[in-house]
């Protein structure tokens, strides 16, 4: 069994072509055989195993035979393409929704901050009119006393 050259293109091990465009026209490597017995036609391949003894079996390497992969039908990759876009739709609207969630919930945290915050503004404003008022008080009461020490002051310097 001759090693096949790597410059020249595979071809099939029955009819000794290349890849052909046409249906079943694709080579494939069904077995364990390797060399110029590598390649072979999937319809060659089909035609074969029509007339094979041991259909499923390779008769030169007695592998099994794999079944070559298809290559997907347009309506196969039509439903993994419009999957694939609900999917990444799917995805899209989780992420707005969660962002849409974060942004809901940082705008929630900035308005019980404001809120606090202006709630600490009232109370300070609260606190400052309360201290004035006491301030004044304070100051009207050391009024009344000092204006009773004066006179107090006033008897005793002109008790008569
Ligand atoms: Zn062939
Ligand atoms: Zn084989």
């Amino acid at each position: 069994m001759a090693e096949q050259d790597h410059d020249d293109p595979p071809t099939c091990r029955i009819c000794f072509e290349p890849a052909l465009r046409q249906r079943g026209g694709r080579l494939v490597q069904p077995c364990s055989c390797a060399g110029s017995m590598a390649h072979i036609h999937e319809s060659c391949l089909a035609e074969a195993e029509r007339h094979s003894s041991t259909p499923g079996w390779c008769s030169v390497c007695r592998g099994r035979l794999r079944a070559p992969r298809r290559p997907l039908s347009p309506h196969v990759w039509l439903t993994a393409a419009v999957g694939a876009a609900l999917a990444c739709i799917a995805t899209c609207l989780d992420v707005a929704e969660e962002r849409r969630e974060l942004q809901q919930a940082e705008q929630a945290r900035l308005e019980r901050r404001q809120r606090s915050r202006e709630a600490r503004l009232e109370r300070e404003r609260q606190d400052m009119v309360q201290q004035e008022r006491q301030r004044r008080q304070t100051e009207e009461q050391r009024t009344v006393v000092g204006k009773a020490a004066l006179m107090l002051a006033h008897f005793a310097i002109q008790p008569y």
